[in-house]
């Protein structure tokens, strides 16, 4: 199937760190065999800088650790995904748990404590809004 993924689970150095999370390469080789591959940064695409400081959700609104409010950047991210992911035909997307963009089902809770709760991220949840099925790399049925 056509699979929309967070590009920093193919390797690319897109995290807040500058640094990635790919899969096992032997994950990454099935993946590639099987599906088309269609990689998203959303944070990449709303504007912000790599790397950059981490952020959090705080609600409706995202907030990096120094205080900075950037939920318009990651708004924009999510409408550009919902806009790749349309034109491309994507089926499915297979995205970064628990980051404040790609987390699906679980997201850390804005206090930059590593205290997890259950929520998703912006981009996941407009995807999710579209009606694309969303998987973390814990949860995609490999
Ligand atoms: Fe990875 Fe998504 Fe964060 Fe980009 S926004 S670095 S794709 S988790």
């Amino acid at each position: 199937m056509r699979l929309l993924i967070s590009a920093c689970l193919l390797g690319e150095p897109c995290r807040y760190d500058g640094r990635s999370k790919p899969l096992p390469d032997a994950v990454l080789d099935r993946l590639l065999r099987e599906h088309t591959l269609i990689p998203v940064c959303p944070e990449q695409l709303g504007g912000l800088p790599t790397p950059r400081t981490p952020s959090e959700r705080q609600g409706d609104r995202v907030v990096m650790r120094d205080g900075t409010d950037v939920t318009e950047a990651y708004e924009k991210g999510a409408r550009l995904a919902c806009a790749l992911a349309a034109q491309t035909g994507a089926e499915a997307a297979l995205l970064k748990a628990r980051s404040p963009s790609c987390g699906c089902g679980a997201v850390y809770d804005g206090t930059f404590t590593g205290t997890r709760i259950p929520g998703d991220g912006v981009t996941a949840a407009a995807l999710k809004s579209l009606g694309l099925p969303v998987y973390t790399e814990e949860t995609f049925p490999f």
